[in-house]
């Protein structure tokens, strides 16, 4: 089992999700944070620290999402303190498809 970081992170990348992570598996992406779905302990302490909740329980329909999480954390630099938000992150909070249609791989 692990948790995912899934749609809605795209564009809005709060951060306040790797403050609380006791074993530091957050990976940063240009609009995307992702998590080590090999080093996460489950404990899921980062679900309700995310504003715009995108962090998720593993679960079957959610495939999808522990392959970017796995692929991503093996490409991005590890992150582990809080930065500024994306200045467009209120108003991109909510929208539908961010991933196709904004994912930023670098
Ligand atoms: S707190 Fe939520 S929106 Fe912010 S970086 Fe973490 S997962 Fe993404
Ligand atoms: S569930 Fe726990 S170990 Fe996994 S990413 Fe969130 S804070 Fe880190």
């Amino acid at each position: 089992m692990t948790y995912v970081v899934t749609d809605n992170c795209v564009r809005c990348k709060y951060t306040d999700c790797v403050t609380v992570c006791p074993v530091d598996c957050f990976y940063e992406g240009n609009n995307m944070l992702v998590i080590d779905p090999d080093a996460c302990i489950d404990c899921g302490v980062c679900v309700l620290e995310c504003p715009a909740e995108a962090i998720f329980a593993e679960s079957p329909d959610l495939t999808k999402w522990v392959e970017i999480n796995r692929t991503y954390a093996k490409k991005w630099p590890n992150i582990t303190k809080k930065k500024p938000a994306l200045s467009e992150a209120k108003e991109m909070d909510g929208k539908k498809n961010k991933f196709e249609n904004f994912f930023d791989p670098s």
